[in-house]
């Protein structure tokens, strides 16, 4: 069946395009685009053609009068758990939850159980993901055997077999020789060496998380400051030093995960300006919350790297402003009730996003702190060239698959962890209104979720 969607704001940052217009898809792409008086009178029907005749199609119409339509977001970072943790999180489960959030593509995190190092493993995840998921899946496999540290995997069997950026997240590549020579790889391959940056030594090898007392026993500030102690930014900013040192190095494709302070931005700036191949991503729990949900909201607040304070928060939001930084990726990172119910120094990391993700980064664009068209830039276009291996475009050029999202920026909705589609209910952001919503997720023309 094709589909017009009328009346909508297109807002399409690939094409510099922001117009209220219509969209038309036809077999599962882009068929026509702009804006209402280019809009040829055929499809003003429900119908194209005569029944039974030449050129004969059915027509669904969706009214967006007061939405955004825009290209379906990608998201490059997040954590589907399966196979091994289903208990957290299953392909089915998370990419609902995706869908919901307006997301169309995922590309899912490799410490799973197997861990994605092999190309058997990588046709699991597809496997599952061809009969189960809701939106494209893109695996995302580790740049270490096991996510030891020790090993290269195969990258370039992994990639041939589907893979589209290599991270051992959850963990920095510690050592400078593999870092280096998977950067050399990346390099050839053209695809994303994503690090997650965090100095072992200064953060959980010291840990000093047992200065920190939990919830009902006389939380404060000062006592959660005493727990970023455990992951500083000093911890971040020297892996990301190190890194960009080695990207200057190689000329690798160096990707920086879950950027968090302030001094990480002034370090990607000014490796940006040297000319130095990386890009970096932000979450949208970093770029709207601080430490002070810790007080309130405790484990479901817990997140690696930490959030942190109103000073970094304003950085992140003026480097995504800037382009410092490229993407927005959600880290979605869900987890069971039981696990988050243990204490802080016990409790995982992490908190389930992907179906917050538009409605709290809408915050940024009602307080004036970003624009709409740059946060859909950085939602859709910017992910789609860190993984242009892909072939996604992350555009509504005519001919692109039609991958669309269409959201109401004004709808408000209180978050219920127990309505969301994925399994984990772990977010610090539980009973708030945010005010923006998805309204509808397109997958190649086939509607995932309303
Ligand atoms: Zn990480």
């Amino acid at each position: 069946m094709n589909l017009l969607i009328q009346n909508g704001r297109i807002i399409d940052p690939s094409q510099g395009m922001d117009c209220i217009g219509d969209l038309l898809v036809a077999d599962g792409r882009i068929a026509q685009i702009g804006g209402q008086t280019s809009r040829p009178p055929l499809y003003n029907g429900a119908t194209v053609g005569s029944p039974g005749g030449a050129g004969y199609c059915r027509l669904s119409v969706l009214q967006a009068q007061g939405m955004i339509v825009c290209p379906g977001f990608i998201d490059l970072h997040c954590h589907l758990r399966q196979p091994g943790f289903e208990e957290k999180e299953t392909i089915a489960s998370g990419t609902m939850a995706a869908a919901r959030g307006g997301f169309t593509t995922v590309c899912c995190m490799p410490n799973t159980n197997p861990p994605i190092d092999t190309e058997a493993v990588v046709a699991q995840v597809q496997k599952i993901a061809t009969t189960q998921a809701v939106v494209r899946v893109l695996p995302i496999g580790c740049i270490t055997e096991g996510r030891s540290g020790k090993k290269l995997v195969g990258m370039s069997q992994l990639n041939k077999a589907g893979v589209v950026a290599f991270s051992d997240d959850g963990n920095p590549v510690w050592d400078c020789e593999i870092m280096r020579q998977a950067l050399e790889q990346s390099k050839i391959l053209d695809v994303p060496i994503i690090d997650h940056c965090e100095d072992l030594t200064l953060s959980r090898i010291g840990s000093r998380q047992s200065a920190v007392g939990s919830p009902g026993e006389g939380w404060g500030t000062i006592d959660y400051r005493l727990s970023t102690i455990d992951f500083p930014a000093a911890a971040e900013e020297h892996m990301i030093a190190r890194d960009i040192e080695l990207a200057r190095l190689t000329g690798g494709r160096l990707h920086i995960a879950h950027v968090s302070t302030a001094g990480a931005v002034e370090l990607i700036r000014k490796a940006k300006i040297q000319g130095i191949n990386l890009t970096a991503e932000v979450t949208p729990h970093h770029l709207t919350l601080t430490e002070q949900m810790v007080i309130t909201r405790g484990t479901n607040a817990k997140v690696s790297p930490p959030l942190r304070t109103e000073k970094d928060r304003n950085a992140l939001v003026d480097g995504l402003r800037e382009g410092v930084i490229d993407v927005i990726a959600t880290d979605h990172a869900p987890h069971t009730e039981a696990d988050k119910a243990r204490s802080f120094n016990q409790a995982p990391f992490g908190i389930s996003g992907l179906e917050t993700a538009l409605g709290s980064l809408m915050s940024l664009v009602h307080q004036g702190e970003i624009d709409l068209g740059t946060l859909v830039s950085r939602l859709t276009y910017q992910p789609a060239q860190i993984i242009r291996g892909s072939g996604l475009t992350g555009s509504l050029k005519i001919g692109s698959a039609a991958d669309i999202t269409i959201f109401d920026p004004d709808a408000r909705w209180t978050v219920g962890p127990d309505r969301f589609a994925s399994r984990g209910k772990n977010t610090p952001l539980a009973g708030m209104t945010l005010r923006g919503k998805v309204m509808v997720t397109i997958v190649a023309g086939v509607i995932a979720a309303v």
